[in-house]
């Protein structure tokens, strides 16, 4: 058991069954870089260095929610997980409500959804103050351009020309990965999901929060509530208190917006978008001055996540598996594909046998985040469709619009893992002997 840093809290670090340690390069310092970082080290790898292309990281995205799936991995790794709690939304409920009167159609606790809903920014922040704990090495400018596999020992090529080399590559590139290009063996694009979202986070100013129009959301501690209409919904939460407000309007994509986190979005068209619902959030939304238009894009499932040739550069979090917002479980999954890759790398001790833990990793990561993702999916189809065609009068049952999150949480990846391994490598052995690796889809 070593000493967090900073923390001065104790974190469990597994000694190695490799000798000498397996040694482990990340490329992406996001929520997924830093959970495989972190997972890697518990289980006794050596991280080399966790590589990201940009300089500097500033408080990027808004609202993000991290489950209880992830919490107790990352608690199981010796993180403090209370520090993500303290700085998230307070509300212990969410209210789902009808678009256009903000009649509440059903009531759950947070904790069926997003899980721990706070700001992106300030979550990577931990992560990455978790991995600097480690005496975990993050290189920032390091942007790699190419990877090549080999039996021995995969490399990657920075644009400074330098190049690293290591045991395993796990590329946590995110959305727009150069990797997957590798590992797929062609460019893949983006699919349109049909859908794209208006988002902004701003801090109210004290007209706003003095202003009945436009705070009824701001006066009574934090809030999360949705609002539902046919092909489109809003989501509105609060961080410290009302101090921070966030919302996200989804809508119909007809545009051909980038994808992109950074693409300004039209405020004359988010009036227009809204100029039928709740009066409650109504003002609130149409007095923001800027927000940004975010087109939500697919990736079709991928038949494989590991390189072609050596199996030792292996994707994970949302370069293999993107989730909706709707799911709320992006950073979530990518934290229980850390878990389940580092432990893998545990369970094949033999330097020879890493092929059989990064495939057998994909094979047990594939179905699991097919379910998450799919709960994204239909939740946004049943929000988008319940009241379509239906009178004012009808009661709506709050089972059709409630979010089913809470089977997701009570998963536990690594033991499943752990469960599951002796079916799942026999299996990943018999098709390396083969040479034919089965496609996960
Ligand atoms: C700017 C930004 C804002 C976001 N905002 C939200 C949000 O508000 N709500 C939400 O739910 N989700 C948001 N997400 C997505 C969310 O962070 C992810 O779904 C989840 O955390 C899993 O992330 P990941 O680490 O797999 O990928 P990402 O978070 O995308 O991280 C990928 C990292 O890889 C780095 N990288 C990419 N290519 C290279 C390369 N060639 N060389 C080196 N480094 C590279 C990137 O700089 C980035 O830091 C955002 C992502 C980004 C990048």
């Amino acid at each position: 058991m070593a000493s967090g840093q900073e923390t001065g809290k104790p974190f469990e670090r597994l000694a190695s069954v490799h000798n000498p340690p397996l040694r482990v390069i990340v490329v992406g310092a996001g929520l997924g870089g830093c959970a495989a970082a972190i997972a890697l080290h518990h289980q006794g790898h050596e991280v080399v260095a966790v590589l990201d292309k940009v300089r500097q990281f500033n408080r990027l995205g808004d609202s993000l929610g991290l489950g209880e799936n992830a919490y107790k991995l990352l608690a199981r790794w010796g993180c403090n997980v209370r520090e993500i709690q303290e700085i998230g939304n307070q509300a212990p409920t969410m209210k789902i409500r009808r678009w256009h009167d903000g009649k509440v159609l059903a009531e759950q606790p947070l904790m069926d959804m997003a899980g721990y809903i706070g700001h992106r920014g300030d979550y990577h922040d931990i992560f990455l103050k978790w991995v600097r704990d480690r005496g975990i090495p993050i290189r920032m400018g390091c942007d790699v351009v190419a990877y090549a596999d080999s039996e021995t020992e995969p490399s990657l090529t920075l644009a400074s020309g330098e190049t690293i080399r290591a045991d395993v590559v796990v590329a946590c590139d995110g959305i727009k990965s150069l990797a997957r290009h590798l590992v797929l063996g062609a460019r893949d694009d983006p699919v349109s999901s049909g859908y794209a979202c208006f988002r902004a986070y701003f801090e109210p100013s004290a007209a706003m929060a003095a202003d009945p129009a436009r705070n009824a959301f701001l006066v009574d501690g934090d809030s999360v509530n949705f609002w539902i209409g046919p092909d489109t919904h809003v989501v509105q939460n609060t961080l410290r208190g009302g101090r921070e407000f966030n919302w996200i309007l989804t809508h119909r994509d007809d545009g051909d917006v980038p994808e992109s986190w950074f693409q300004p979005g039209d405020m004359d068209e988010v009036r227009r978008l809204v100029s039928d619902i709740d009066p409650a959030i109504r003002e609130a939304i149409r007095s923001t001055d800027a927000c940004l238009d975010w087109k939500i894009c697919y990736r079709k499932p991928l038949p494989t996540w590991v390189s072609p040739d050596a199996h030792r550069i292996v994707l994970l979090g949302d370069s293999c598996h993107a989730h909706l917002p709707t799911s709320a479980q992006g950073a979530s999954q990518a934290c229980e594909s850390a878990g389940v890759l580092a432990l893998c790398l545990r369970l094949a001790p033999a330097r020879d046998d890493i092929k059989v833990a990064t495939r057998a990793y994909e094979k047990l990561r594939f179905p699991r985040t097919r379910v998450s993702q799919t709960h994204g999916e239909d939740l946004r189809d049943r929000w988008h469709n319940v009241l379509k065609n239906v009178g004012q009068d009808i009661e709506i049952d709050p089972e059709m619009v409630k979010i089913k999150n809470r089977p997701l949480y009570d998963f536990d990846a690594e033991q499943d893992a752990l469960d599951k391994w002796d079916e799942v490598s026999e299996k990943v052995r018999s098709e390396l002997a083969s040479g034919t690796i089965e496609p996960l889809c």
